[in-house]
């Protein structure tokens, strides 16, 4: 007997499937675990397996996942990368790395969740400060 599907918080990772990223009829299933130790979901859309990680800044990801939201806490608290860079123990070029994954995904989630939102008296304020400041500073 099978059992009922439990809750699944994903949707299709590949770019070419027609339900890419999108929650309303998807068909994923859990597909047992990678030997790293994700989760490997199914799509039966278009037939790819993938893994929880991607398209996260934890994908192919050599550091621990601990180790990774220890780098986003201090990406978003604005801490030097050389400061990272001693508190963890691991070079400022992988701080840098995971930095630039770190924004690179905000962004993307930024733009996919922010949309469609009217501005408010407060932000036509701070455009229109903004432009005058633009307008000000000399060239
Ligand atoms: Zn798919």
């Amino acid at each position: 007997m099978v059992g009922k599907r439990g809750p699944i918080n994903i949707t299709c990772q590949n770019p070419d499937c027609s339900f890419f990223q999108i929650e309303e009829g998807k068909d994923i299933t859990k597909n047992g675990h990678n030997t790293t130790g994700n989760q490997q979901y199914h799509c039966h859309h278009c037939g790819q397996y993938f893994i929880e990680t991607r398209n996260t800044p934890l994908y192919h990801s050599r550091l621990p996942r601990s180790e990774v939201l220890l780098i986003a806490k201090h990406a978003v608290e604005k801490t030097s990368i050389r400061g990272v860079s001693r508190i963890i123990d691991h070079h400022r070029d992988t701080i840098s790395r995971y930095y630039h994954l770190i924004g690179d995904h905000a962004e993307i989630l930024n733009d996919h969740n922010i949309c469609d939102v009217p501005a408010g008296d407060c932000e036509m304020d701070e455009i229109r400060e903004f432009i005058q400041k633009k307008q000000k500073s000399p060239k």
